[in-house]
């Protein structure tokens, strides 16, 4: 049979056709008041999907880059940090903040647990004097979403800024910068943002630029004072990835006539479906608080996670993700973010009923997570 791909993984994510073919269009130079116009819609799309009145700035960089700018421009040495690690991505904030030497107290949740903001208020009482909390709206290695709107009372009240990694979440799940009083917000452009890895994306609130100030970390290509003086002459301050900014355009503009709290909604239907297809034939979820942008599912009881994760990919071409190390096999990843739509869902529960299958886990008949998906979805595809 000839064998058809399918990316369902949350990152990268599938991109639509009039986004990719404006990649293969001649390049433009940067410092020209073309150039410039595009990139001037792309920062104010941007401020669009952060919901924010602050400027946000376009770093050529995968999401990781955005959250070391987050770090180096606003902390000194020594400073104390608070940072939740529900899995991989939260993780990544207690690396980058011990690479730079800060103080880190690292909060760690098993996979798939929730953290409330009450022991959120607990932890900093427990720490005076601690200058940021670094966290993730949803973490990807779990498919759970943290109550970042919580997180957003709780430090607004103390001295300390809240730093959210929005890179999978941003765009598909609710997280609006200005009103959950998100201090720094960094996304990434490969998960929802329809368009390949290589941009990521920064924006800092009032309290956040106060720090930047009087930050003594070492920077220079990510030194936010230079993007905020460039960003003034609607430029930036090194050659800009010139092909993906003109691709964000593209991608923003479907964003925009869709508009936000569609975009929200379309994710919703399409976790809504996932979910109840993986329940229909007796799989459990992961997370405790499950996220709409991508569904972490256990793998069943004498079935071997690897070995399904190698089917789906290999014999059905349906790119679901593995677990990462050290859970790995224990879960798998289906993905509903970025350029997908409902037979997307369709497709995954489909593969994913065959592999089972294939594996010797059939009490349930073929076709079962289909229909319960497909009941969610017919209601929600108007
Ligand atoms: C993908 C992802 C990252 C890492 O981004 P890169 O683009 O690989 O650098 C960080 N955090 C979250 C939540 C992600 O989903």
């Amino acid at each position: 049979m000839i064998k058809k791909y399918y990316l369902l993984s949350p990152g990268p994510t599938p991109i639509p056709e009039t986004v990719l073919s404006v990649a293969a269009e001649p390049i433009i130079h940067h410092r020209t008041p073309e150039f410039s116009k595009i990139f001037m819609e792309v920062s104010e799309g941007l401020k669009y999907v952060f919901q924010t009145k602050e400027e946000v700035y376009i770093l050529s960089a995968s999401g990781t880059g955005a959250m070391e700018a987050a770090v180096i421009n606003t902390l000194s040495p020594g400073d104390k940090v608070i940072t939740i690690n529900g899995g991989k991505f939260g993780e990544r904030w207690a690396n980058i903040c011990r690479a730079y030497g800060l103080e880190t107290h690292e909060i760690t949740i098993p996979w798939g647990e929730d953290f409330t903001n009450e022991q959120l208020a607990e932890e900093i009482k427990k720490n005076p004097g601690v200058k940021a909390i670094f966290t993730t709206i949803s973490e990807t290695s779990t498919g759970a979403i943290f109550d970042v709107k919580g997180f957003g009372e709780v430090v607004a009240e103390t001295q300390a800024i809240l730093v959210v990694d929005g890179i999978s979440g941003l765009g598909a799940t609710p997280c609006p910068m200005d009103e959950w009083k998100i201090d720094v917000m960094v996304t990434g452009s490969q998960k929802s943002f329809m368009i390949p890895p290589g941009l990521a994306y920064i924006a800092l609130s009032p309290k956040a630029w106060k720090m930047v100030e009087s930050s003594k970390l070492p920077k220079f290509y990510f030194d936010i004072k230079e993007y905020k003086k460039n960003l003034e002459k609607q430029t930036t301050p090194w050659t800009p990835a010139v092909s993906l900014i003109i691709q964000q355009k593209k991608a923003l503009d479907i964003i925009k006539n869709l508009g936000l709290e569609n975009l929200l909604k379309h994710h919703q239907i399409l976790g809504e479906a996932t979910r109840a297809g993986v329940k229909a034939i007796g799989l459990e979820l992961l997370a405790k608080r499950p996220g709409n942008i991508l569904t972490a599912v256990k793998t069943p009881q004498g079935v071997d996670g690897n070995k399904l994760v190698k089917i789906m990919q290999s014999k059905y071409m349906a790119y679901i993700s593995n677990a990462q190390d050290p859970h790995k096999g224990e879960f798998f990843r289906i993905a509903h973010l970025g350029y997908m739509g409902g037979f997307d869902i369709i497709t995954a529960l489909s593969a994913l009923e065959m592999t089972l299958m294939d594996l010797g886990y059939n009490h349930f008949p073929l076709g079962a997570s289909v229909a319960a998906a497909e009941k969610i979805l017919r209601e929600g595809m108007q």
